[in-house]
Parts: C-alpha cells; structure tokens; sequence
C-alpha cells in the first residue's frame, strides 16, 4: 500500500529538518490539512532555493523513495503540466507517488526567507506559519472537507496559515496569468473561497493590501475578472509576461506585507 499518511509527510519533513532544511509543506497536502478537499497526487514540500541540492541529496537517501526513471518523460517536471512544476522530485518506490521540492522564489517568495531556526521545532513560529497539528487553528477531519489538521505533533510540519496560502494563490495567479500554468492560481483562489472562507476558517481581514481589497472585489464579483486580472497584475507589479516590473512591489521584497498580514 502506499503510504499518503501525515505520518509519512511528517517524516520526509523530520528528514529534511535533520539535514539543516528547512520545510513548509505545500500542494495538495497542505491544502487537505486546510479543508480543501483534493485528491493527493504528490507530496510537496517548499524549501530555501539555496538548499535544493541539500533537500534533494536527502530526498535520494530515504528508503522507499527513488530517483525518477526519467525526468524528460515523466509527468512530474513535463513542461506541459497545467500546475507549476517542481524544482525537484522522487518518487515511492511502491505507488510512483511524487515526493517533490519547490523552491521558495517560485512559491512563497513574498515572506521572509525559510531559515533553519524552523528545523529545531521552534517555540514560535512567525505568524505567518503554525504546525499542521494546531487544533487551536485548523479544523479537525470533516466529511468533504479533506485531511484537516494533522493527529500527531511529534514530527512537527509547518504549513502557511490560510491568510498567506491565500496571499500566495493571489500573487501566483498575477505572475502566471496568460501562461499554460496560468489557471492554477485562479482555481486555487476559488476553492480557498469556497471551502475555507465560506467555513468561516479564512480571516481575509489578514491579507495585506491591495490583496485584501482585489480578493473582496473577486468575491463580491464588482468586476468583470478580465478587468481584475489586468488591474490585479498593475497593482503588483507584474507585466503581462509574468515578469517584476517594478521589483520593489515584487519578489523579494514584499517581507512587510506579509508582516502586516500576520499583524
Ligand atoms: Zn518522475
């Protein structure tokens, strides 16, 4: 059987955390622990860009996980997946279930850099992050509503609150918009809506501005979403190509919004 339990995901996260990796779980696993229900198609973890070598040598050396038969072929890291490719990835030995790396700079690049004061199960968390064990936070297993929060804290698993998840769907939506991957971040931003917002677990309050004012107009439907895409992507800085044009509202620097966020 292969084996999809947060025990697993805890333990890749305990690897990666003992060799100085720092982790934030990320896809359709951190989604379920959000109550979004999605099929687990992988397993996906978001670490520093510098330490993808050091994450992917610790991928390598787990047992039941194998390096990928063939990268050109597989479906993983194709270039015609509809979703955002990872930086790195294996695979169980036993389902081909994705055990995968993203790199931050291409996930969560608006907060701080990972540092690996996050490996030691630290006392606090910045306010961005909690466990996927905080029951004081997530919700418990609902029916239709995925995972929820994880049962077990011994292996500690950070994930995004559902303010910064959200954040991060908005900002990958304004970068990838017009390209084949260009429809994850719009989809992504409607299921948070629909089965976190509408439950009353997603403090929309908490997005920085003008995130908080753009998601309250996509909400409320003021806008025709052509017009919001174009005045979303001016707002953020970001041509139509995806890239930064103004890289002080883009990647790398945005550390106060999402302070203001958890503020
Ligand atoms: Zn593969």
């Amino acid at each position: 059987m292969p084996d999809f339990s947060e025990v697993f995901v805890a333990s890749t996260a305990r690897a990666l955390n003992s060799a100085g990796v720092p982790c934030v779980l990320w896809g359709h696993c951190l989604l379920n622990v959000h109550g979004v229900p999605s099929i687990i198609g992988s397993i996906d973890f978001v670490i520093p860009d510098h330490l993808l070598a050091a994450g992917a040598a610790v991928l390598a050396r787990q047992p039941h996980l194998a390096l990928c038969p063939d990268d050109q072929l597989c479906l993983t890291s194709s270039t015609e997946r509809y979703t955002p490719g990872p930086a790195f990835h294996a695979h169980m030995e036993d389902s081909e279930m994705p055990v995968t790396l993203y790199l931050q700079s291409e996930t969560l690049w608006f907060l701080p850099p990972l540092d690996r004061t996050l490996c030691q199960k630290p006392a606090r968390l910045p306010r961005y992050f909690i466990m996927a064990s905080d029951r004081t936070v997530l919700q418990p297993w609902r029916p239709g509503r995925g995972s929820g929060v994880f049962k077990y804290a011994s292996d500690p698993v950070i994930v995004p609150t559902a303010p910064v998840l959200l954040e991060a769907f908005l900002r990958l939506y304004a970068r990838d918009e017009g390209k084949r991957v260009g429809g994850f971040g719009m989809a992504m931003i409607a299921y948070m809506e629909e089965y976190v917002d509408d439950d009353g677990n997603l403090d929309a309050s908490q997005l920085p501005e003008p995130l908080r004012t753009f998601y309250r107009d996509l909400r409320e439907g003021r806008k025709p979403v052509r017009q919001w895409t174009t005045e979303l992507k001016a707002a953020l800085g970001v041509g139509e190509s995806g890239d930064a044009i103004a890289p002080s509202k883009g990647r790398g620097s945005a550390t106060k919004p999402a302070e203001k966020a958890a503020a």
